[in-house]
């Protein structure tokens, strides 16, 4: 490799790691010019969703980075109307580098389809985009070095409604410690969108029972966009 290129390398690294900075409130980091001379660094043109991906890929704010397989961004169309957000990776995920594709994945792309959508339609994220040890719940530092990715990622998809898959996406993005089960059902807001939270899909395949609240708040989300609702 010539010289200049390993330099470029380099310098593309650092403008990516002071953007990250400034991400997480660092506001004195200023680095002049904009992403285009990055863009054409690079292969190809970088766009906003990219540059945060690649942000979170080479991100090692926290312990998290040192024992995940893959970060595990988001996957979906980036100008989805709706957005669904999980948790935290699991094996499959980290193995993967995609959110929900184990067993509770699968069901959420059942989830998804009994709305008349495909997983193609809507976008799917997580809080914490590395899995944590043996999936135990996100530490609080963890959540407040990863929720800045998010809602960059909020901010460029800008989706209609926001679906939060349980118990821990719910309390940790509405900030509340109020059971699932009290707070399912209802909008509130949250980086500008509604946000409806319902039970995790991994919840549900433990708990068949629930799944009839879970679809009527997913019933709740077609209304607001203004989707058919299969007849019973
Ligand atoms: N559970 C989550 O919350 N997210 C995933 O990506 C997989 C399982």
């Amino acid at each position: 490799m010539r010289h200049d290129e390993i330099l470029y390398g380099k310098l593309a690294r650092l403008k990516l790691q002071l953007e990250t900075l400034k991400l997480h409130g660092h506001q004195y980091v200023e680095f002049p010019g904009d992403y285009n001379w990055l863009a054409r660094i690079g292969k190809a043109t970088m766009n906003p969703i990219e540059i945060v991906a690649a942000q979170v890929e080479s991100c090692e704010l926290c312990p998290l980075a040192k024992t995940r397989t893959n970060a595990v961004f988001g996957v979906g169309d980036v100008k989805a109307r709706l957005m669904f957000i999980g948790e935290a990776p699991g094996r499959d995920e980290d193995l993967k580098g995609e959110p929900f594709v184990g067993r509770a994945g699968a069901l959420l792309t059942r989830m998804i389809k009994g709305m008349g959508l495909e997983r193609e339609d809507v976008y799917i994220a997580n809080i914490i985009k590395c899995r944590p040890p043996k999936n135990r719940n996100p530490e609080p530092v963890e959540v407040d070095n990863c929720e800045p990715y998010l809602k960059r990622q909020i901010n460029i998809i800008k989706p209609e409604i926001i679906c939060a898959l349980g118990a821990v996406s719910a309390q940790t993005l509405l900030k509340t410690k109020t059971p699932i089960s009290r707070l399912r059902g209802q909008f509130y807001q949250y980086e500008g969108a509604p946000l409806l939270p319902t039970f995790h899909p991994a919840y549900l395949l433990r708990n068949p029972s629930a799944k009839t609240d879970a679809w009527s708040d997913l019933q709740m989300i077609m209304e607001k966009l203004g989707l058919k609702i299969p007849d019973k």
